[in-house]
């Protein structure tokens, strides 16, 4: 008997399909084994899920912000139990955890005071024409191994709080965090309004092409991102698909290299490089490129890197054992094409503990620049004509953030205008919240997550129009 359970229509159960190992990264220790869905149990939550959606998509919007709110402070009642638990399954340090129960708690906070909008479009002597938002019915969220819990807790609160139903499928990595939110939304949901699966790697596929699941809401890389999208075709599913990212950053010649290198490293390094939108490649000047490369190189290699739970640990492990390899790969590409200042040496095991990985020296062309390394690995590109770093910035398929850095404002601003990409950042990178609408563009994914644009996209537009006599 695991003692993690699953969310189904109401009731916490036993899995019934097969058994999964989760594993430290850290050490490779075993964490806890979960017992995953059956398919018969996958087909009683999404039964369960669309039961409910009847009773509260009719719900009203007070009372479903109201378990929201409920939910914000059984949050923040576990959060120190989570946290700890999110060490051990996802590796990041426990600072880092903390931070994501914060995330969890805020977004949840923000949505529960969120409305849905009601327009009156035209209101004159022939006609009233009026706009409604209407839930869609069953939601699949589907979720990554980097922030297992504050993704579960995106999908989860926009999703209900529109009078939807939702089925939670969190990443075979890293389920147990998630299934914690089960038991927590468990205790303030009406039956069947969330459900929270555990699978191995087997019933995302058959979530996104099932007949009663109206939107996928998916965060995940692109390749995945496209299968769900032909999978939903046949059924018209919604979806927002949030996906890979290799974003860039451009240092121009004015700026301060001491004044932006913690920026720059903080957001390359932060969740050791795990984070969809981390600044992935940095185009500096030539005029300033060896003092920025010296500065970074600097912090880098100052970085305690180690077990999420040591507290001197600053940066934790890559996650799992494939990504583990991908990104050795990339440290061996960086050495074969540029000059690692910073890191390059992979420890012996056992663990996913990788230094942070600083390479200058280095061009576009080469894989560390052109692909998504998702690791704490940093290439850093000299130019000298800004038209061409910013060539090489929007040269990339991907496109869900880029930054600009510069002691300039009004300059900074008229290139980040140009970058390709959903958020355009300005003298920092990733920054967050819940009221701030994170778009995605090119192969970076479709639709928005968060502020009005993200919960609209849980709804479908309904008019309703009146002739008058
Ligand atoms: P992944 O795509 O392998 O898996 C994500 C989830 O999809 C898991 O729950 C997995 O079980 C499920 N899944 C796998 N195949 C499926 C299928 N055919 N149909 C439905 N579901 C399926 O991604 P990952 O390895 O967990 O995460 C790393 C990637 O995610 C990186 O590329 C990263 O850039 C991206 N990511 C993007 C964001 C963002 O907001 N854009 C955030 C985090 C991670």
């Amino acid at each position: 008997m695991s003692e993690y359970k699953l969310l189904i229509d109401g009731q916490l159960v036993e899995g019934k399909g097969s058994i999964l190992e989760v594993i430290n990264p850290a050490d490779e220790s075993l964490v806890a084994t979960v017992a995953t869905a059956s398919p018969e149990q996958l087909a009683s939550a999404i039964n369960g899920a669309k039961l409910a959606f009847s009773s509260w998509s009719q719900t009203p919007i007070a009372e479903r912000q109201n378990c929201l709110r409920r939910l914000v402070t059984l949050l923040k009642d576990n959060a120190d139990d989570l946290a700890e638990l999110l060490v051990k399954e996802q590796g990041k340090p426990l600072d880092g955890a903390n931070m994501e129960m914060t995330f969890a708690e805020v977004f949840t906070g923000y949505f529960s005071e969120q409305g849905v909008a009601h327009k009156v479009l035209i209101d004159d002597e022939v006609q009233k024409v009026e706009l409604v938002r209407k839930p869609l019915g069953v939601v699949a969220g589907i979720t990554p191994w980097n922030f297992p819990f504050v993704q579960a807790v995106y999908k989860l609160a926009p999703a209900v709080l529109t009078g939807n139903t939702i089925i939670i499928k969190p990443s075979p990595m890293t389920p147990l965090t998630t299934l914690r939110l089960g038991e927590l939304a468990n205790q303030v949901f009406p039956a069947g309004v969330v459900n929270v699966l555990a699978d191995n790697n087997d019933l995302g596929p058959v979530l996104c092409a099932h007949d009663d699941i109206a939107k996928v809401t998916f965060t995940g890389s692109t390749p995945t991102g496209r299968k769900i999208m032909a999978a939903g075709a046949d059924t018209l599913k919604r979806l927002t698909l949030e996906l890979g990212g290799n974003d860039a950053g451009i240092v121009l010649d004015d700026a301060d290299p001491k004044e932006v290198a913690p920026g720059i490293f903080a957001t390359a390094f932060m969740n050791s490089g795990q984070v969809c939108a981390a600044l992935k490649r940095l185009y500096v000047h030539d005029s300033i490129y060896d003092a920025v490369c010296d500065e970074i190189a600097g912090l880098a290699k100052a970085a305690v890197v180690g077990d999420g739970s040591d507290p001197r640990t600053q940066f934790g492990p890559v996650q799992n054992r494939a990504q583990y390899e991908k990104v050795c790969a990339y440290i061996a590409d960086a050495k074969a094409h540029g000059n690692v200042i910073a890191g390059g040496t992979i420890p012996e095991g056992p663990g996913f503990i990788l230094p942070l990985t600083v390479v200058r020296d280095i061009e576009d062309g080469t894989a560390v620049v052109d692909e998504e390394p998702f690791g704490p690995i940093l290439p850093i590109i000299r130019y000298t004509d800004l038209e061409d770093a910013i060539k090489c910035a929007n040269g990339s398929e991907f496109g869900l953030g880029g930054s600009v850095w510069s002691s300039n404002i009004e300059r900074a601003q008229a290139v980040a205008a140009r970058l390709e990409c959903g958020s355009s950042w300005i003298n920092q990178h990733a920054a967050f919240a819940p009221n701030i609408p994170f778009p995605t563009c090119k192969q970076s994914g479709v639709g928005v997550e968060w502020g009005s644009e993200g919960i609209e996209e849980f709804t479908r537009v309904q008019v309703i129009n009146t002739a008058k006599q």
